[in-house]
């Protein structure tokens, strides 16, 4: 075997998106040894006999002492307490990155941490994911032709971005670099909004006295439109209360756009009706065919 990219790895975080990362790089035959660290050995163990991790570490500082590069892979609301456990043993040769869903809240996470935003940080995001979460969920294909974001601030070092970079691109991914306020404006409009308006519209609809009749005969539309509220709360109310400014924003852009739909039914306004349905539907042929 060739020298891998990584020697040593340590994930923490063993969950969907840090079990595929393992599994992608191991699939690469990029990555020496991986260690998995966490809260919960239980778990840790299950993704080791799953072959995903070779070492099992629930002390995350040790966890992160020999690493070559460590990823954050834990919910938003987690990061901060594992940086401040993890900041006195990051030296300048080992690289941190993270795939946090928000990337402003990661960097003032990491400034308060570390006292300074460190050089070798790259914050990340793989824009790939399922509804499901843990390690068995994980698979090596998942970040297969998906795009990764990158948005490094003033002090990142150009290897640090090399490497981030590198490892992305091993797991199949195409990376792109943007800044931190681009990526968390655009990401409240295409992942958030929609998985805030998945939830919203069913708990709407189950808390609905004929509830149990509405789902009896919802029939493949609702199940395309509501898959996303499948996703794990946790995670989600970290996402939008880190994310929470860009996201209002875009959730009162569309209540006001719902409000204008609302008046042209209740004025069986043909035209306006018909022109949002024709745009919305141009708009998402135009995205499935791409
Ligand atoms: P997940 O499957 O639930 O995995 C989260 C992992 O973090 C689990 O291994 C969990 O382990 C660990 N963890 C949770 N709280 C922790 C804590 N306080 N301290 C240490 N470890 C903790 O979730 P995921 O989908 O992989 O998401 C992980 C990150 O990826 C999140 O920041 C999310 O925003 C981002 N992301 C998710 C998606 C997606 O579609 N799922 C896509 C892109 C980015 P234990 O529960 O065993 O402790």
């Amino acid at each position: 075997m060739s020298k891998p990219l990584i020697h040593n790895l340590t994930i923490i975080g063993v969950g969907l998106i840090g079990g595929s990362l393992a599994r992608a790089l191991r699939q690469a035959e990029a990555v020496g040894t991986i260690t998995g660290a966490g809260r919960n050995r239980e778990h840790l163990e299950i993704a080791q006999k799953l072959g995903v991790i070779d070492r099992v570490e629930t002390d995350l500082a040790a966890a992160c002492r020999d690493a070559d590069m460590v990823v954050l892979a834990v919910p938003l609301g987690a990061m901060q307490a594992v940086l401040e456990q993890i900041a006195p043993v990051i030296g300048d040769n080992t690289i941190i990155t993270d795939v946090g869903s928000a990337k402003a809240s990661v960097i003032t996470s990491a400034e308060k941490a570390f006292g300074r935003i460190p050089p070798n940080l790259i914050p990340g995001h793989p824009i790939a994911g399922t509804e499901k979460s843990g390690v068995e969920a994980s698979f090596a294909e998942l970040f297969e032709q998906r795009r990764v974001i990158l948005t490094p601030t003033e002090t990142s070092t150009d290897p640090a971005k090399q490497l981030v970079s590198n490892m992305w691109q091993a797991c199949g991914a195409q990376v792109l670099e943007m800044s931190v306020a681009h990526h968390d404006a655009v990401l409240a409009a295409t992942s958030h909004l929609p998985h805030m308006l998945a939830y919203a519209l069913v708990d709407s609809l189950a808390r609905q006295d004929d509830s149990q009749e509405i789902f009896d005969y919802a029939a493949g539309g609702f199940r395309d439109f509501t898959r996303i509220a499948s996703s794990d709360p946790q995670m989600w109310h970290d996402i939008c209360i880190a994310n929470r400014e860009s996201l209002v924003t875009a959730l009162e852009r569309f209540i006001a756009d719902l409000q204008d739909i609302t008046r042209a039914i209740q004025q069986a306004d043909s035209d306006f009706i018909k022109q949002t349905f024709q745009r919305a539907k141009q708009a998402r042929d135009a995205f499935c065919d791409k």
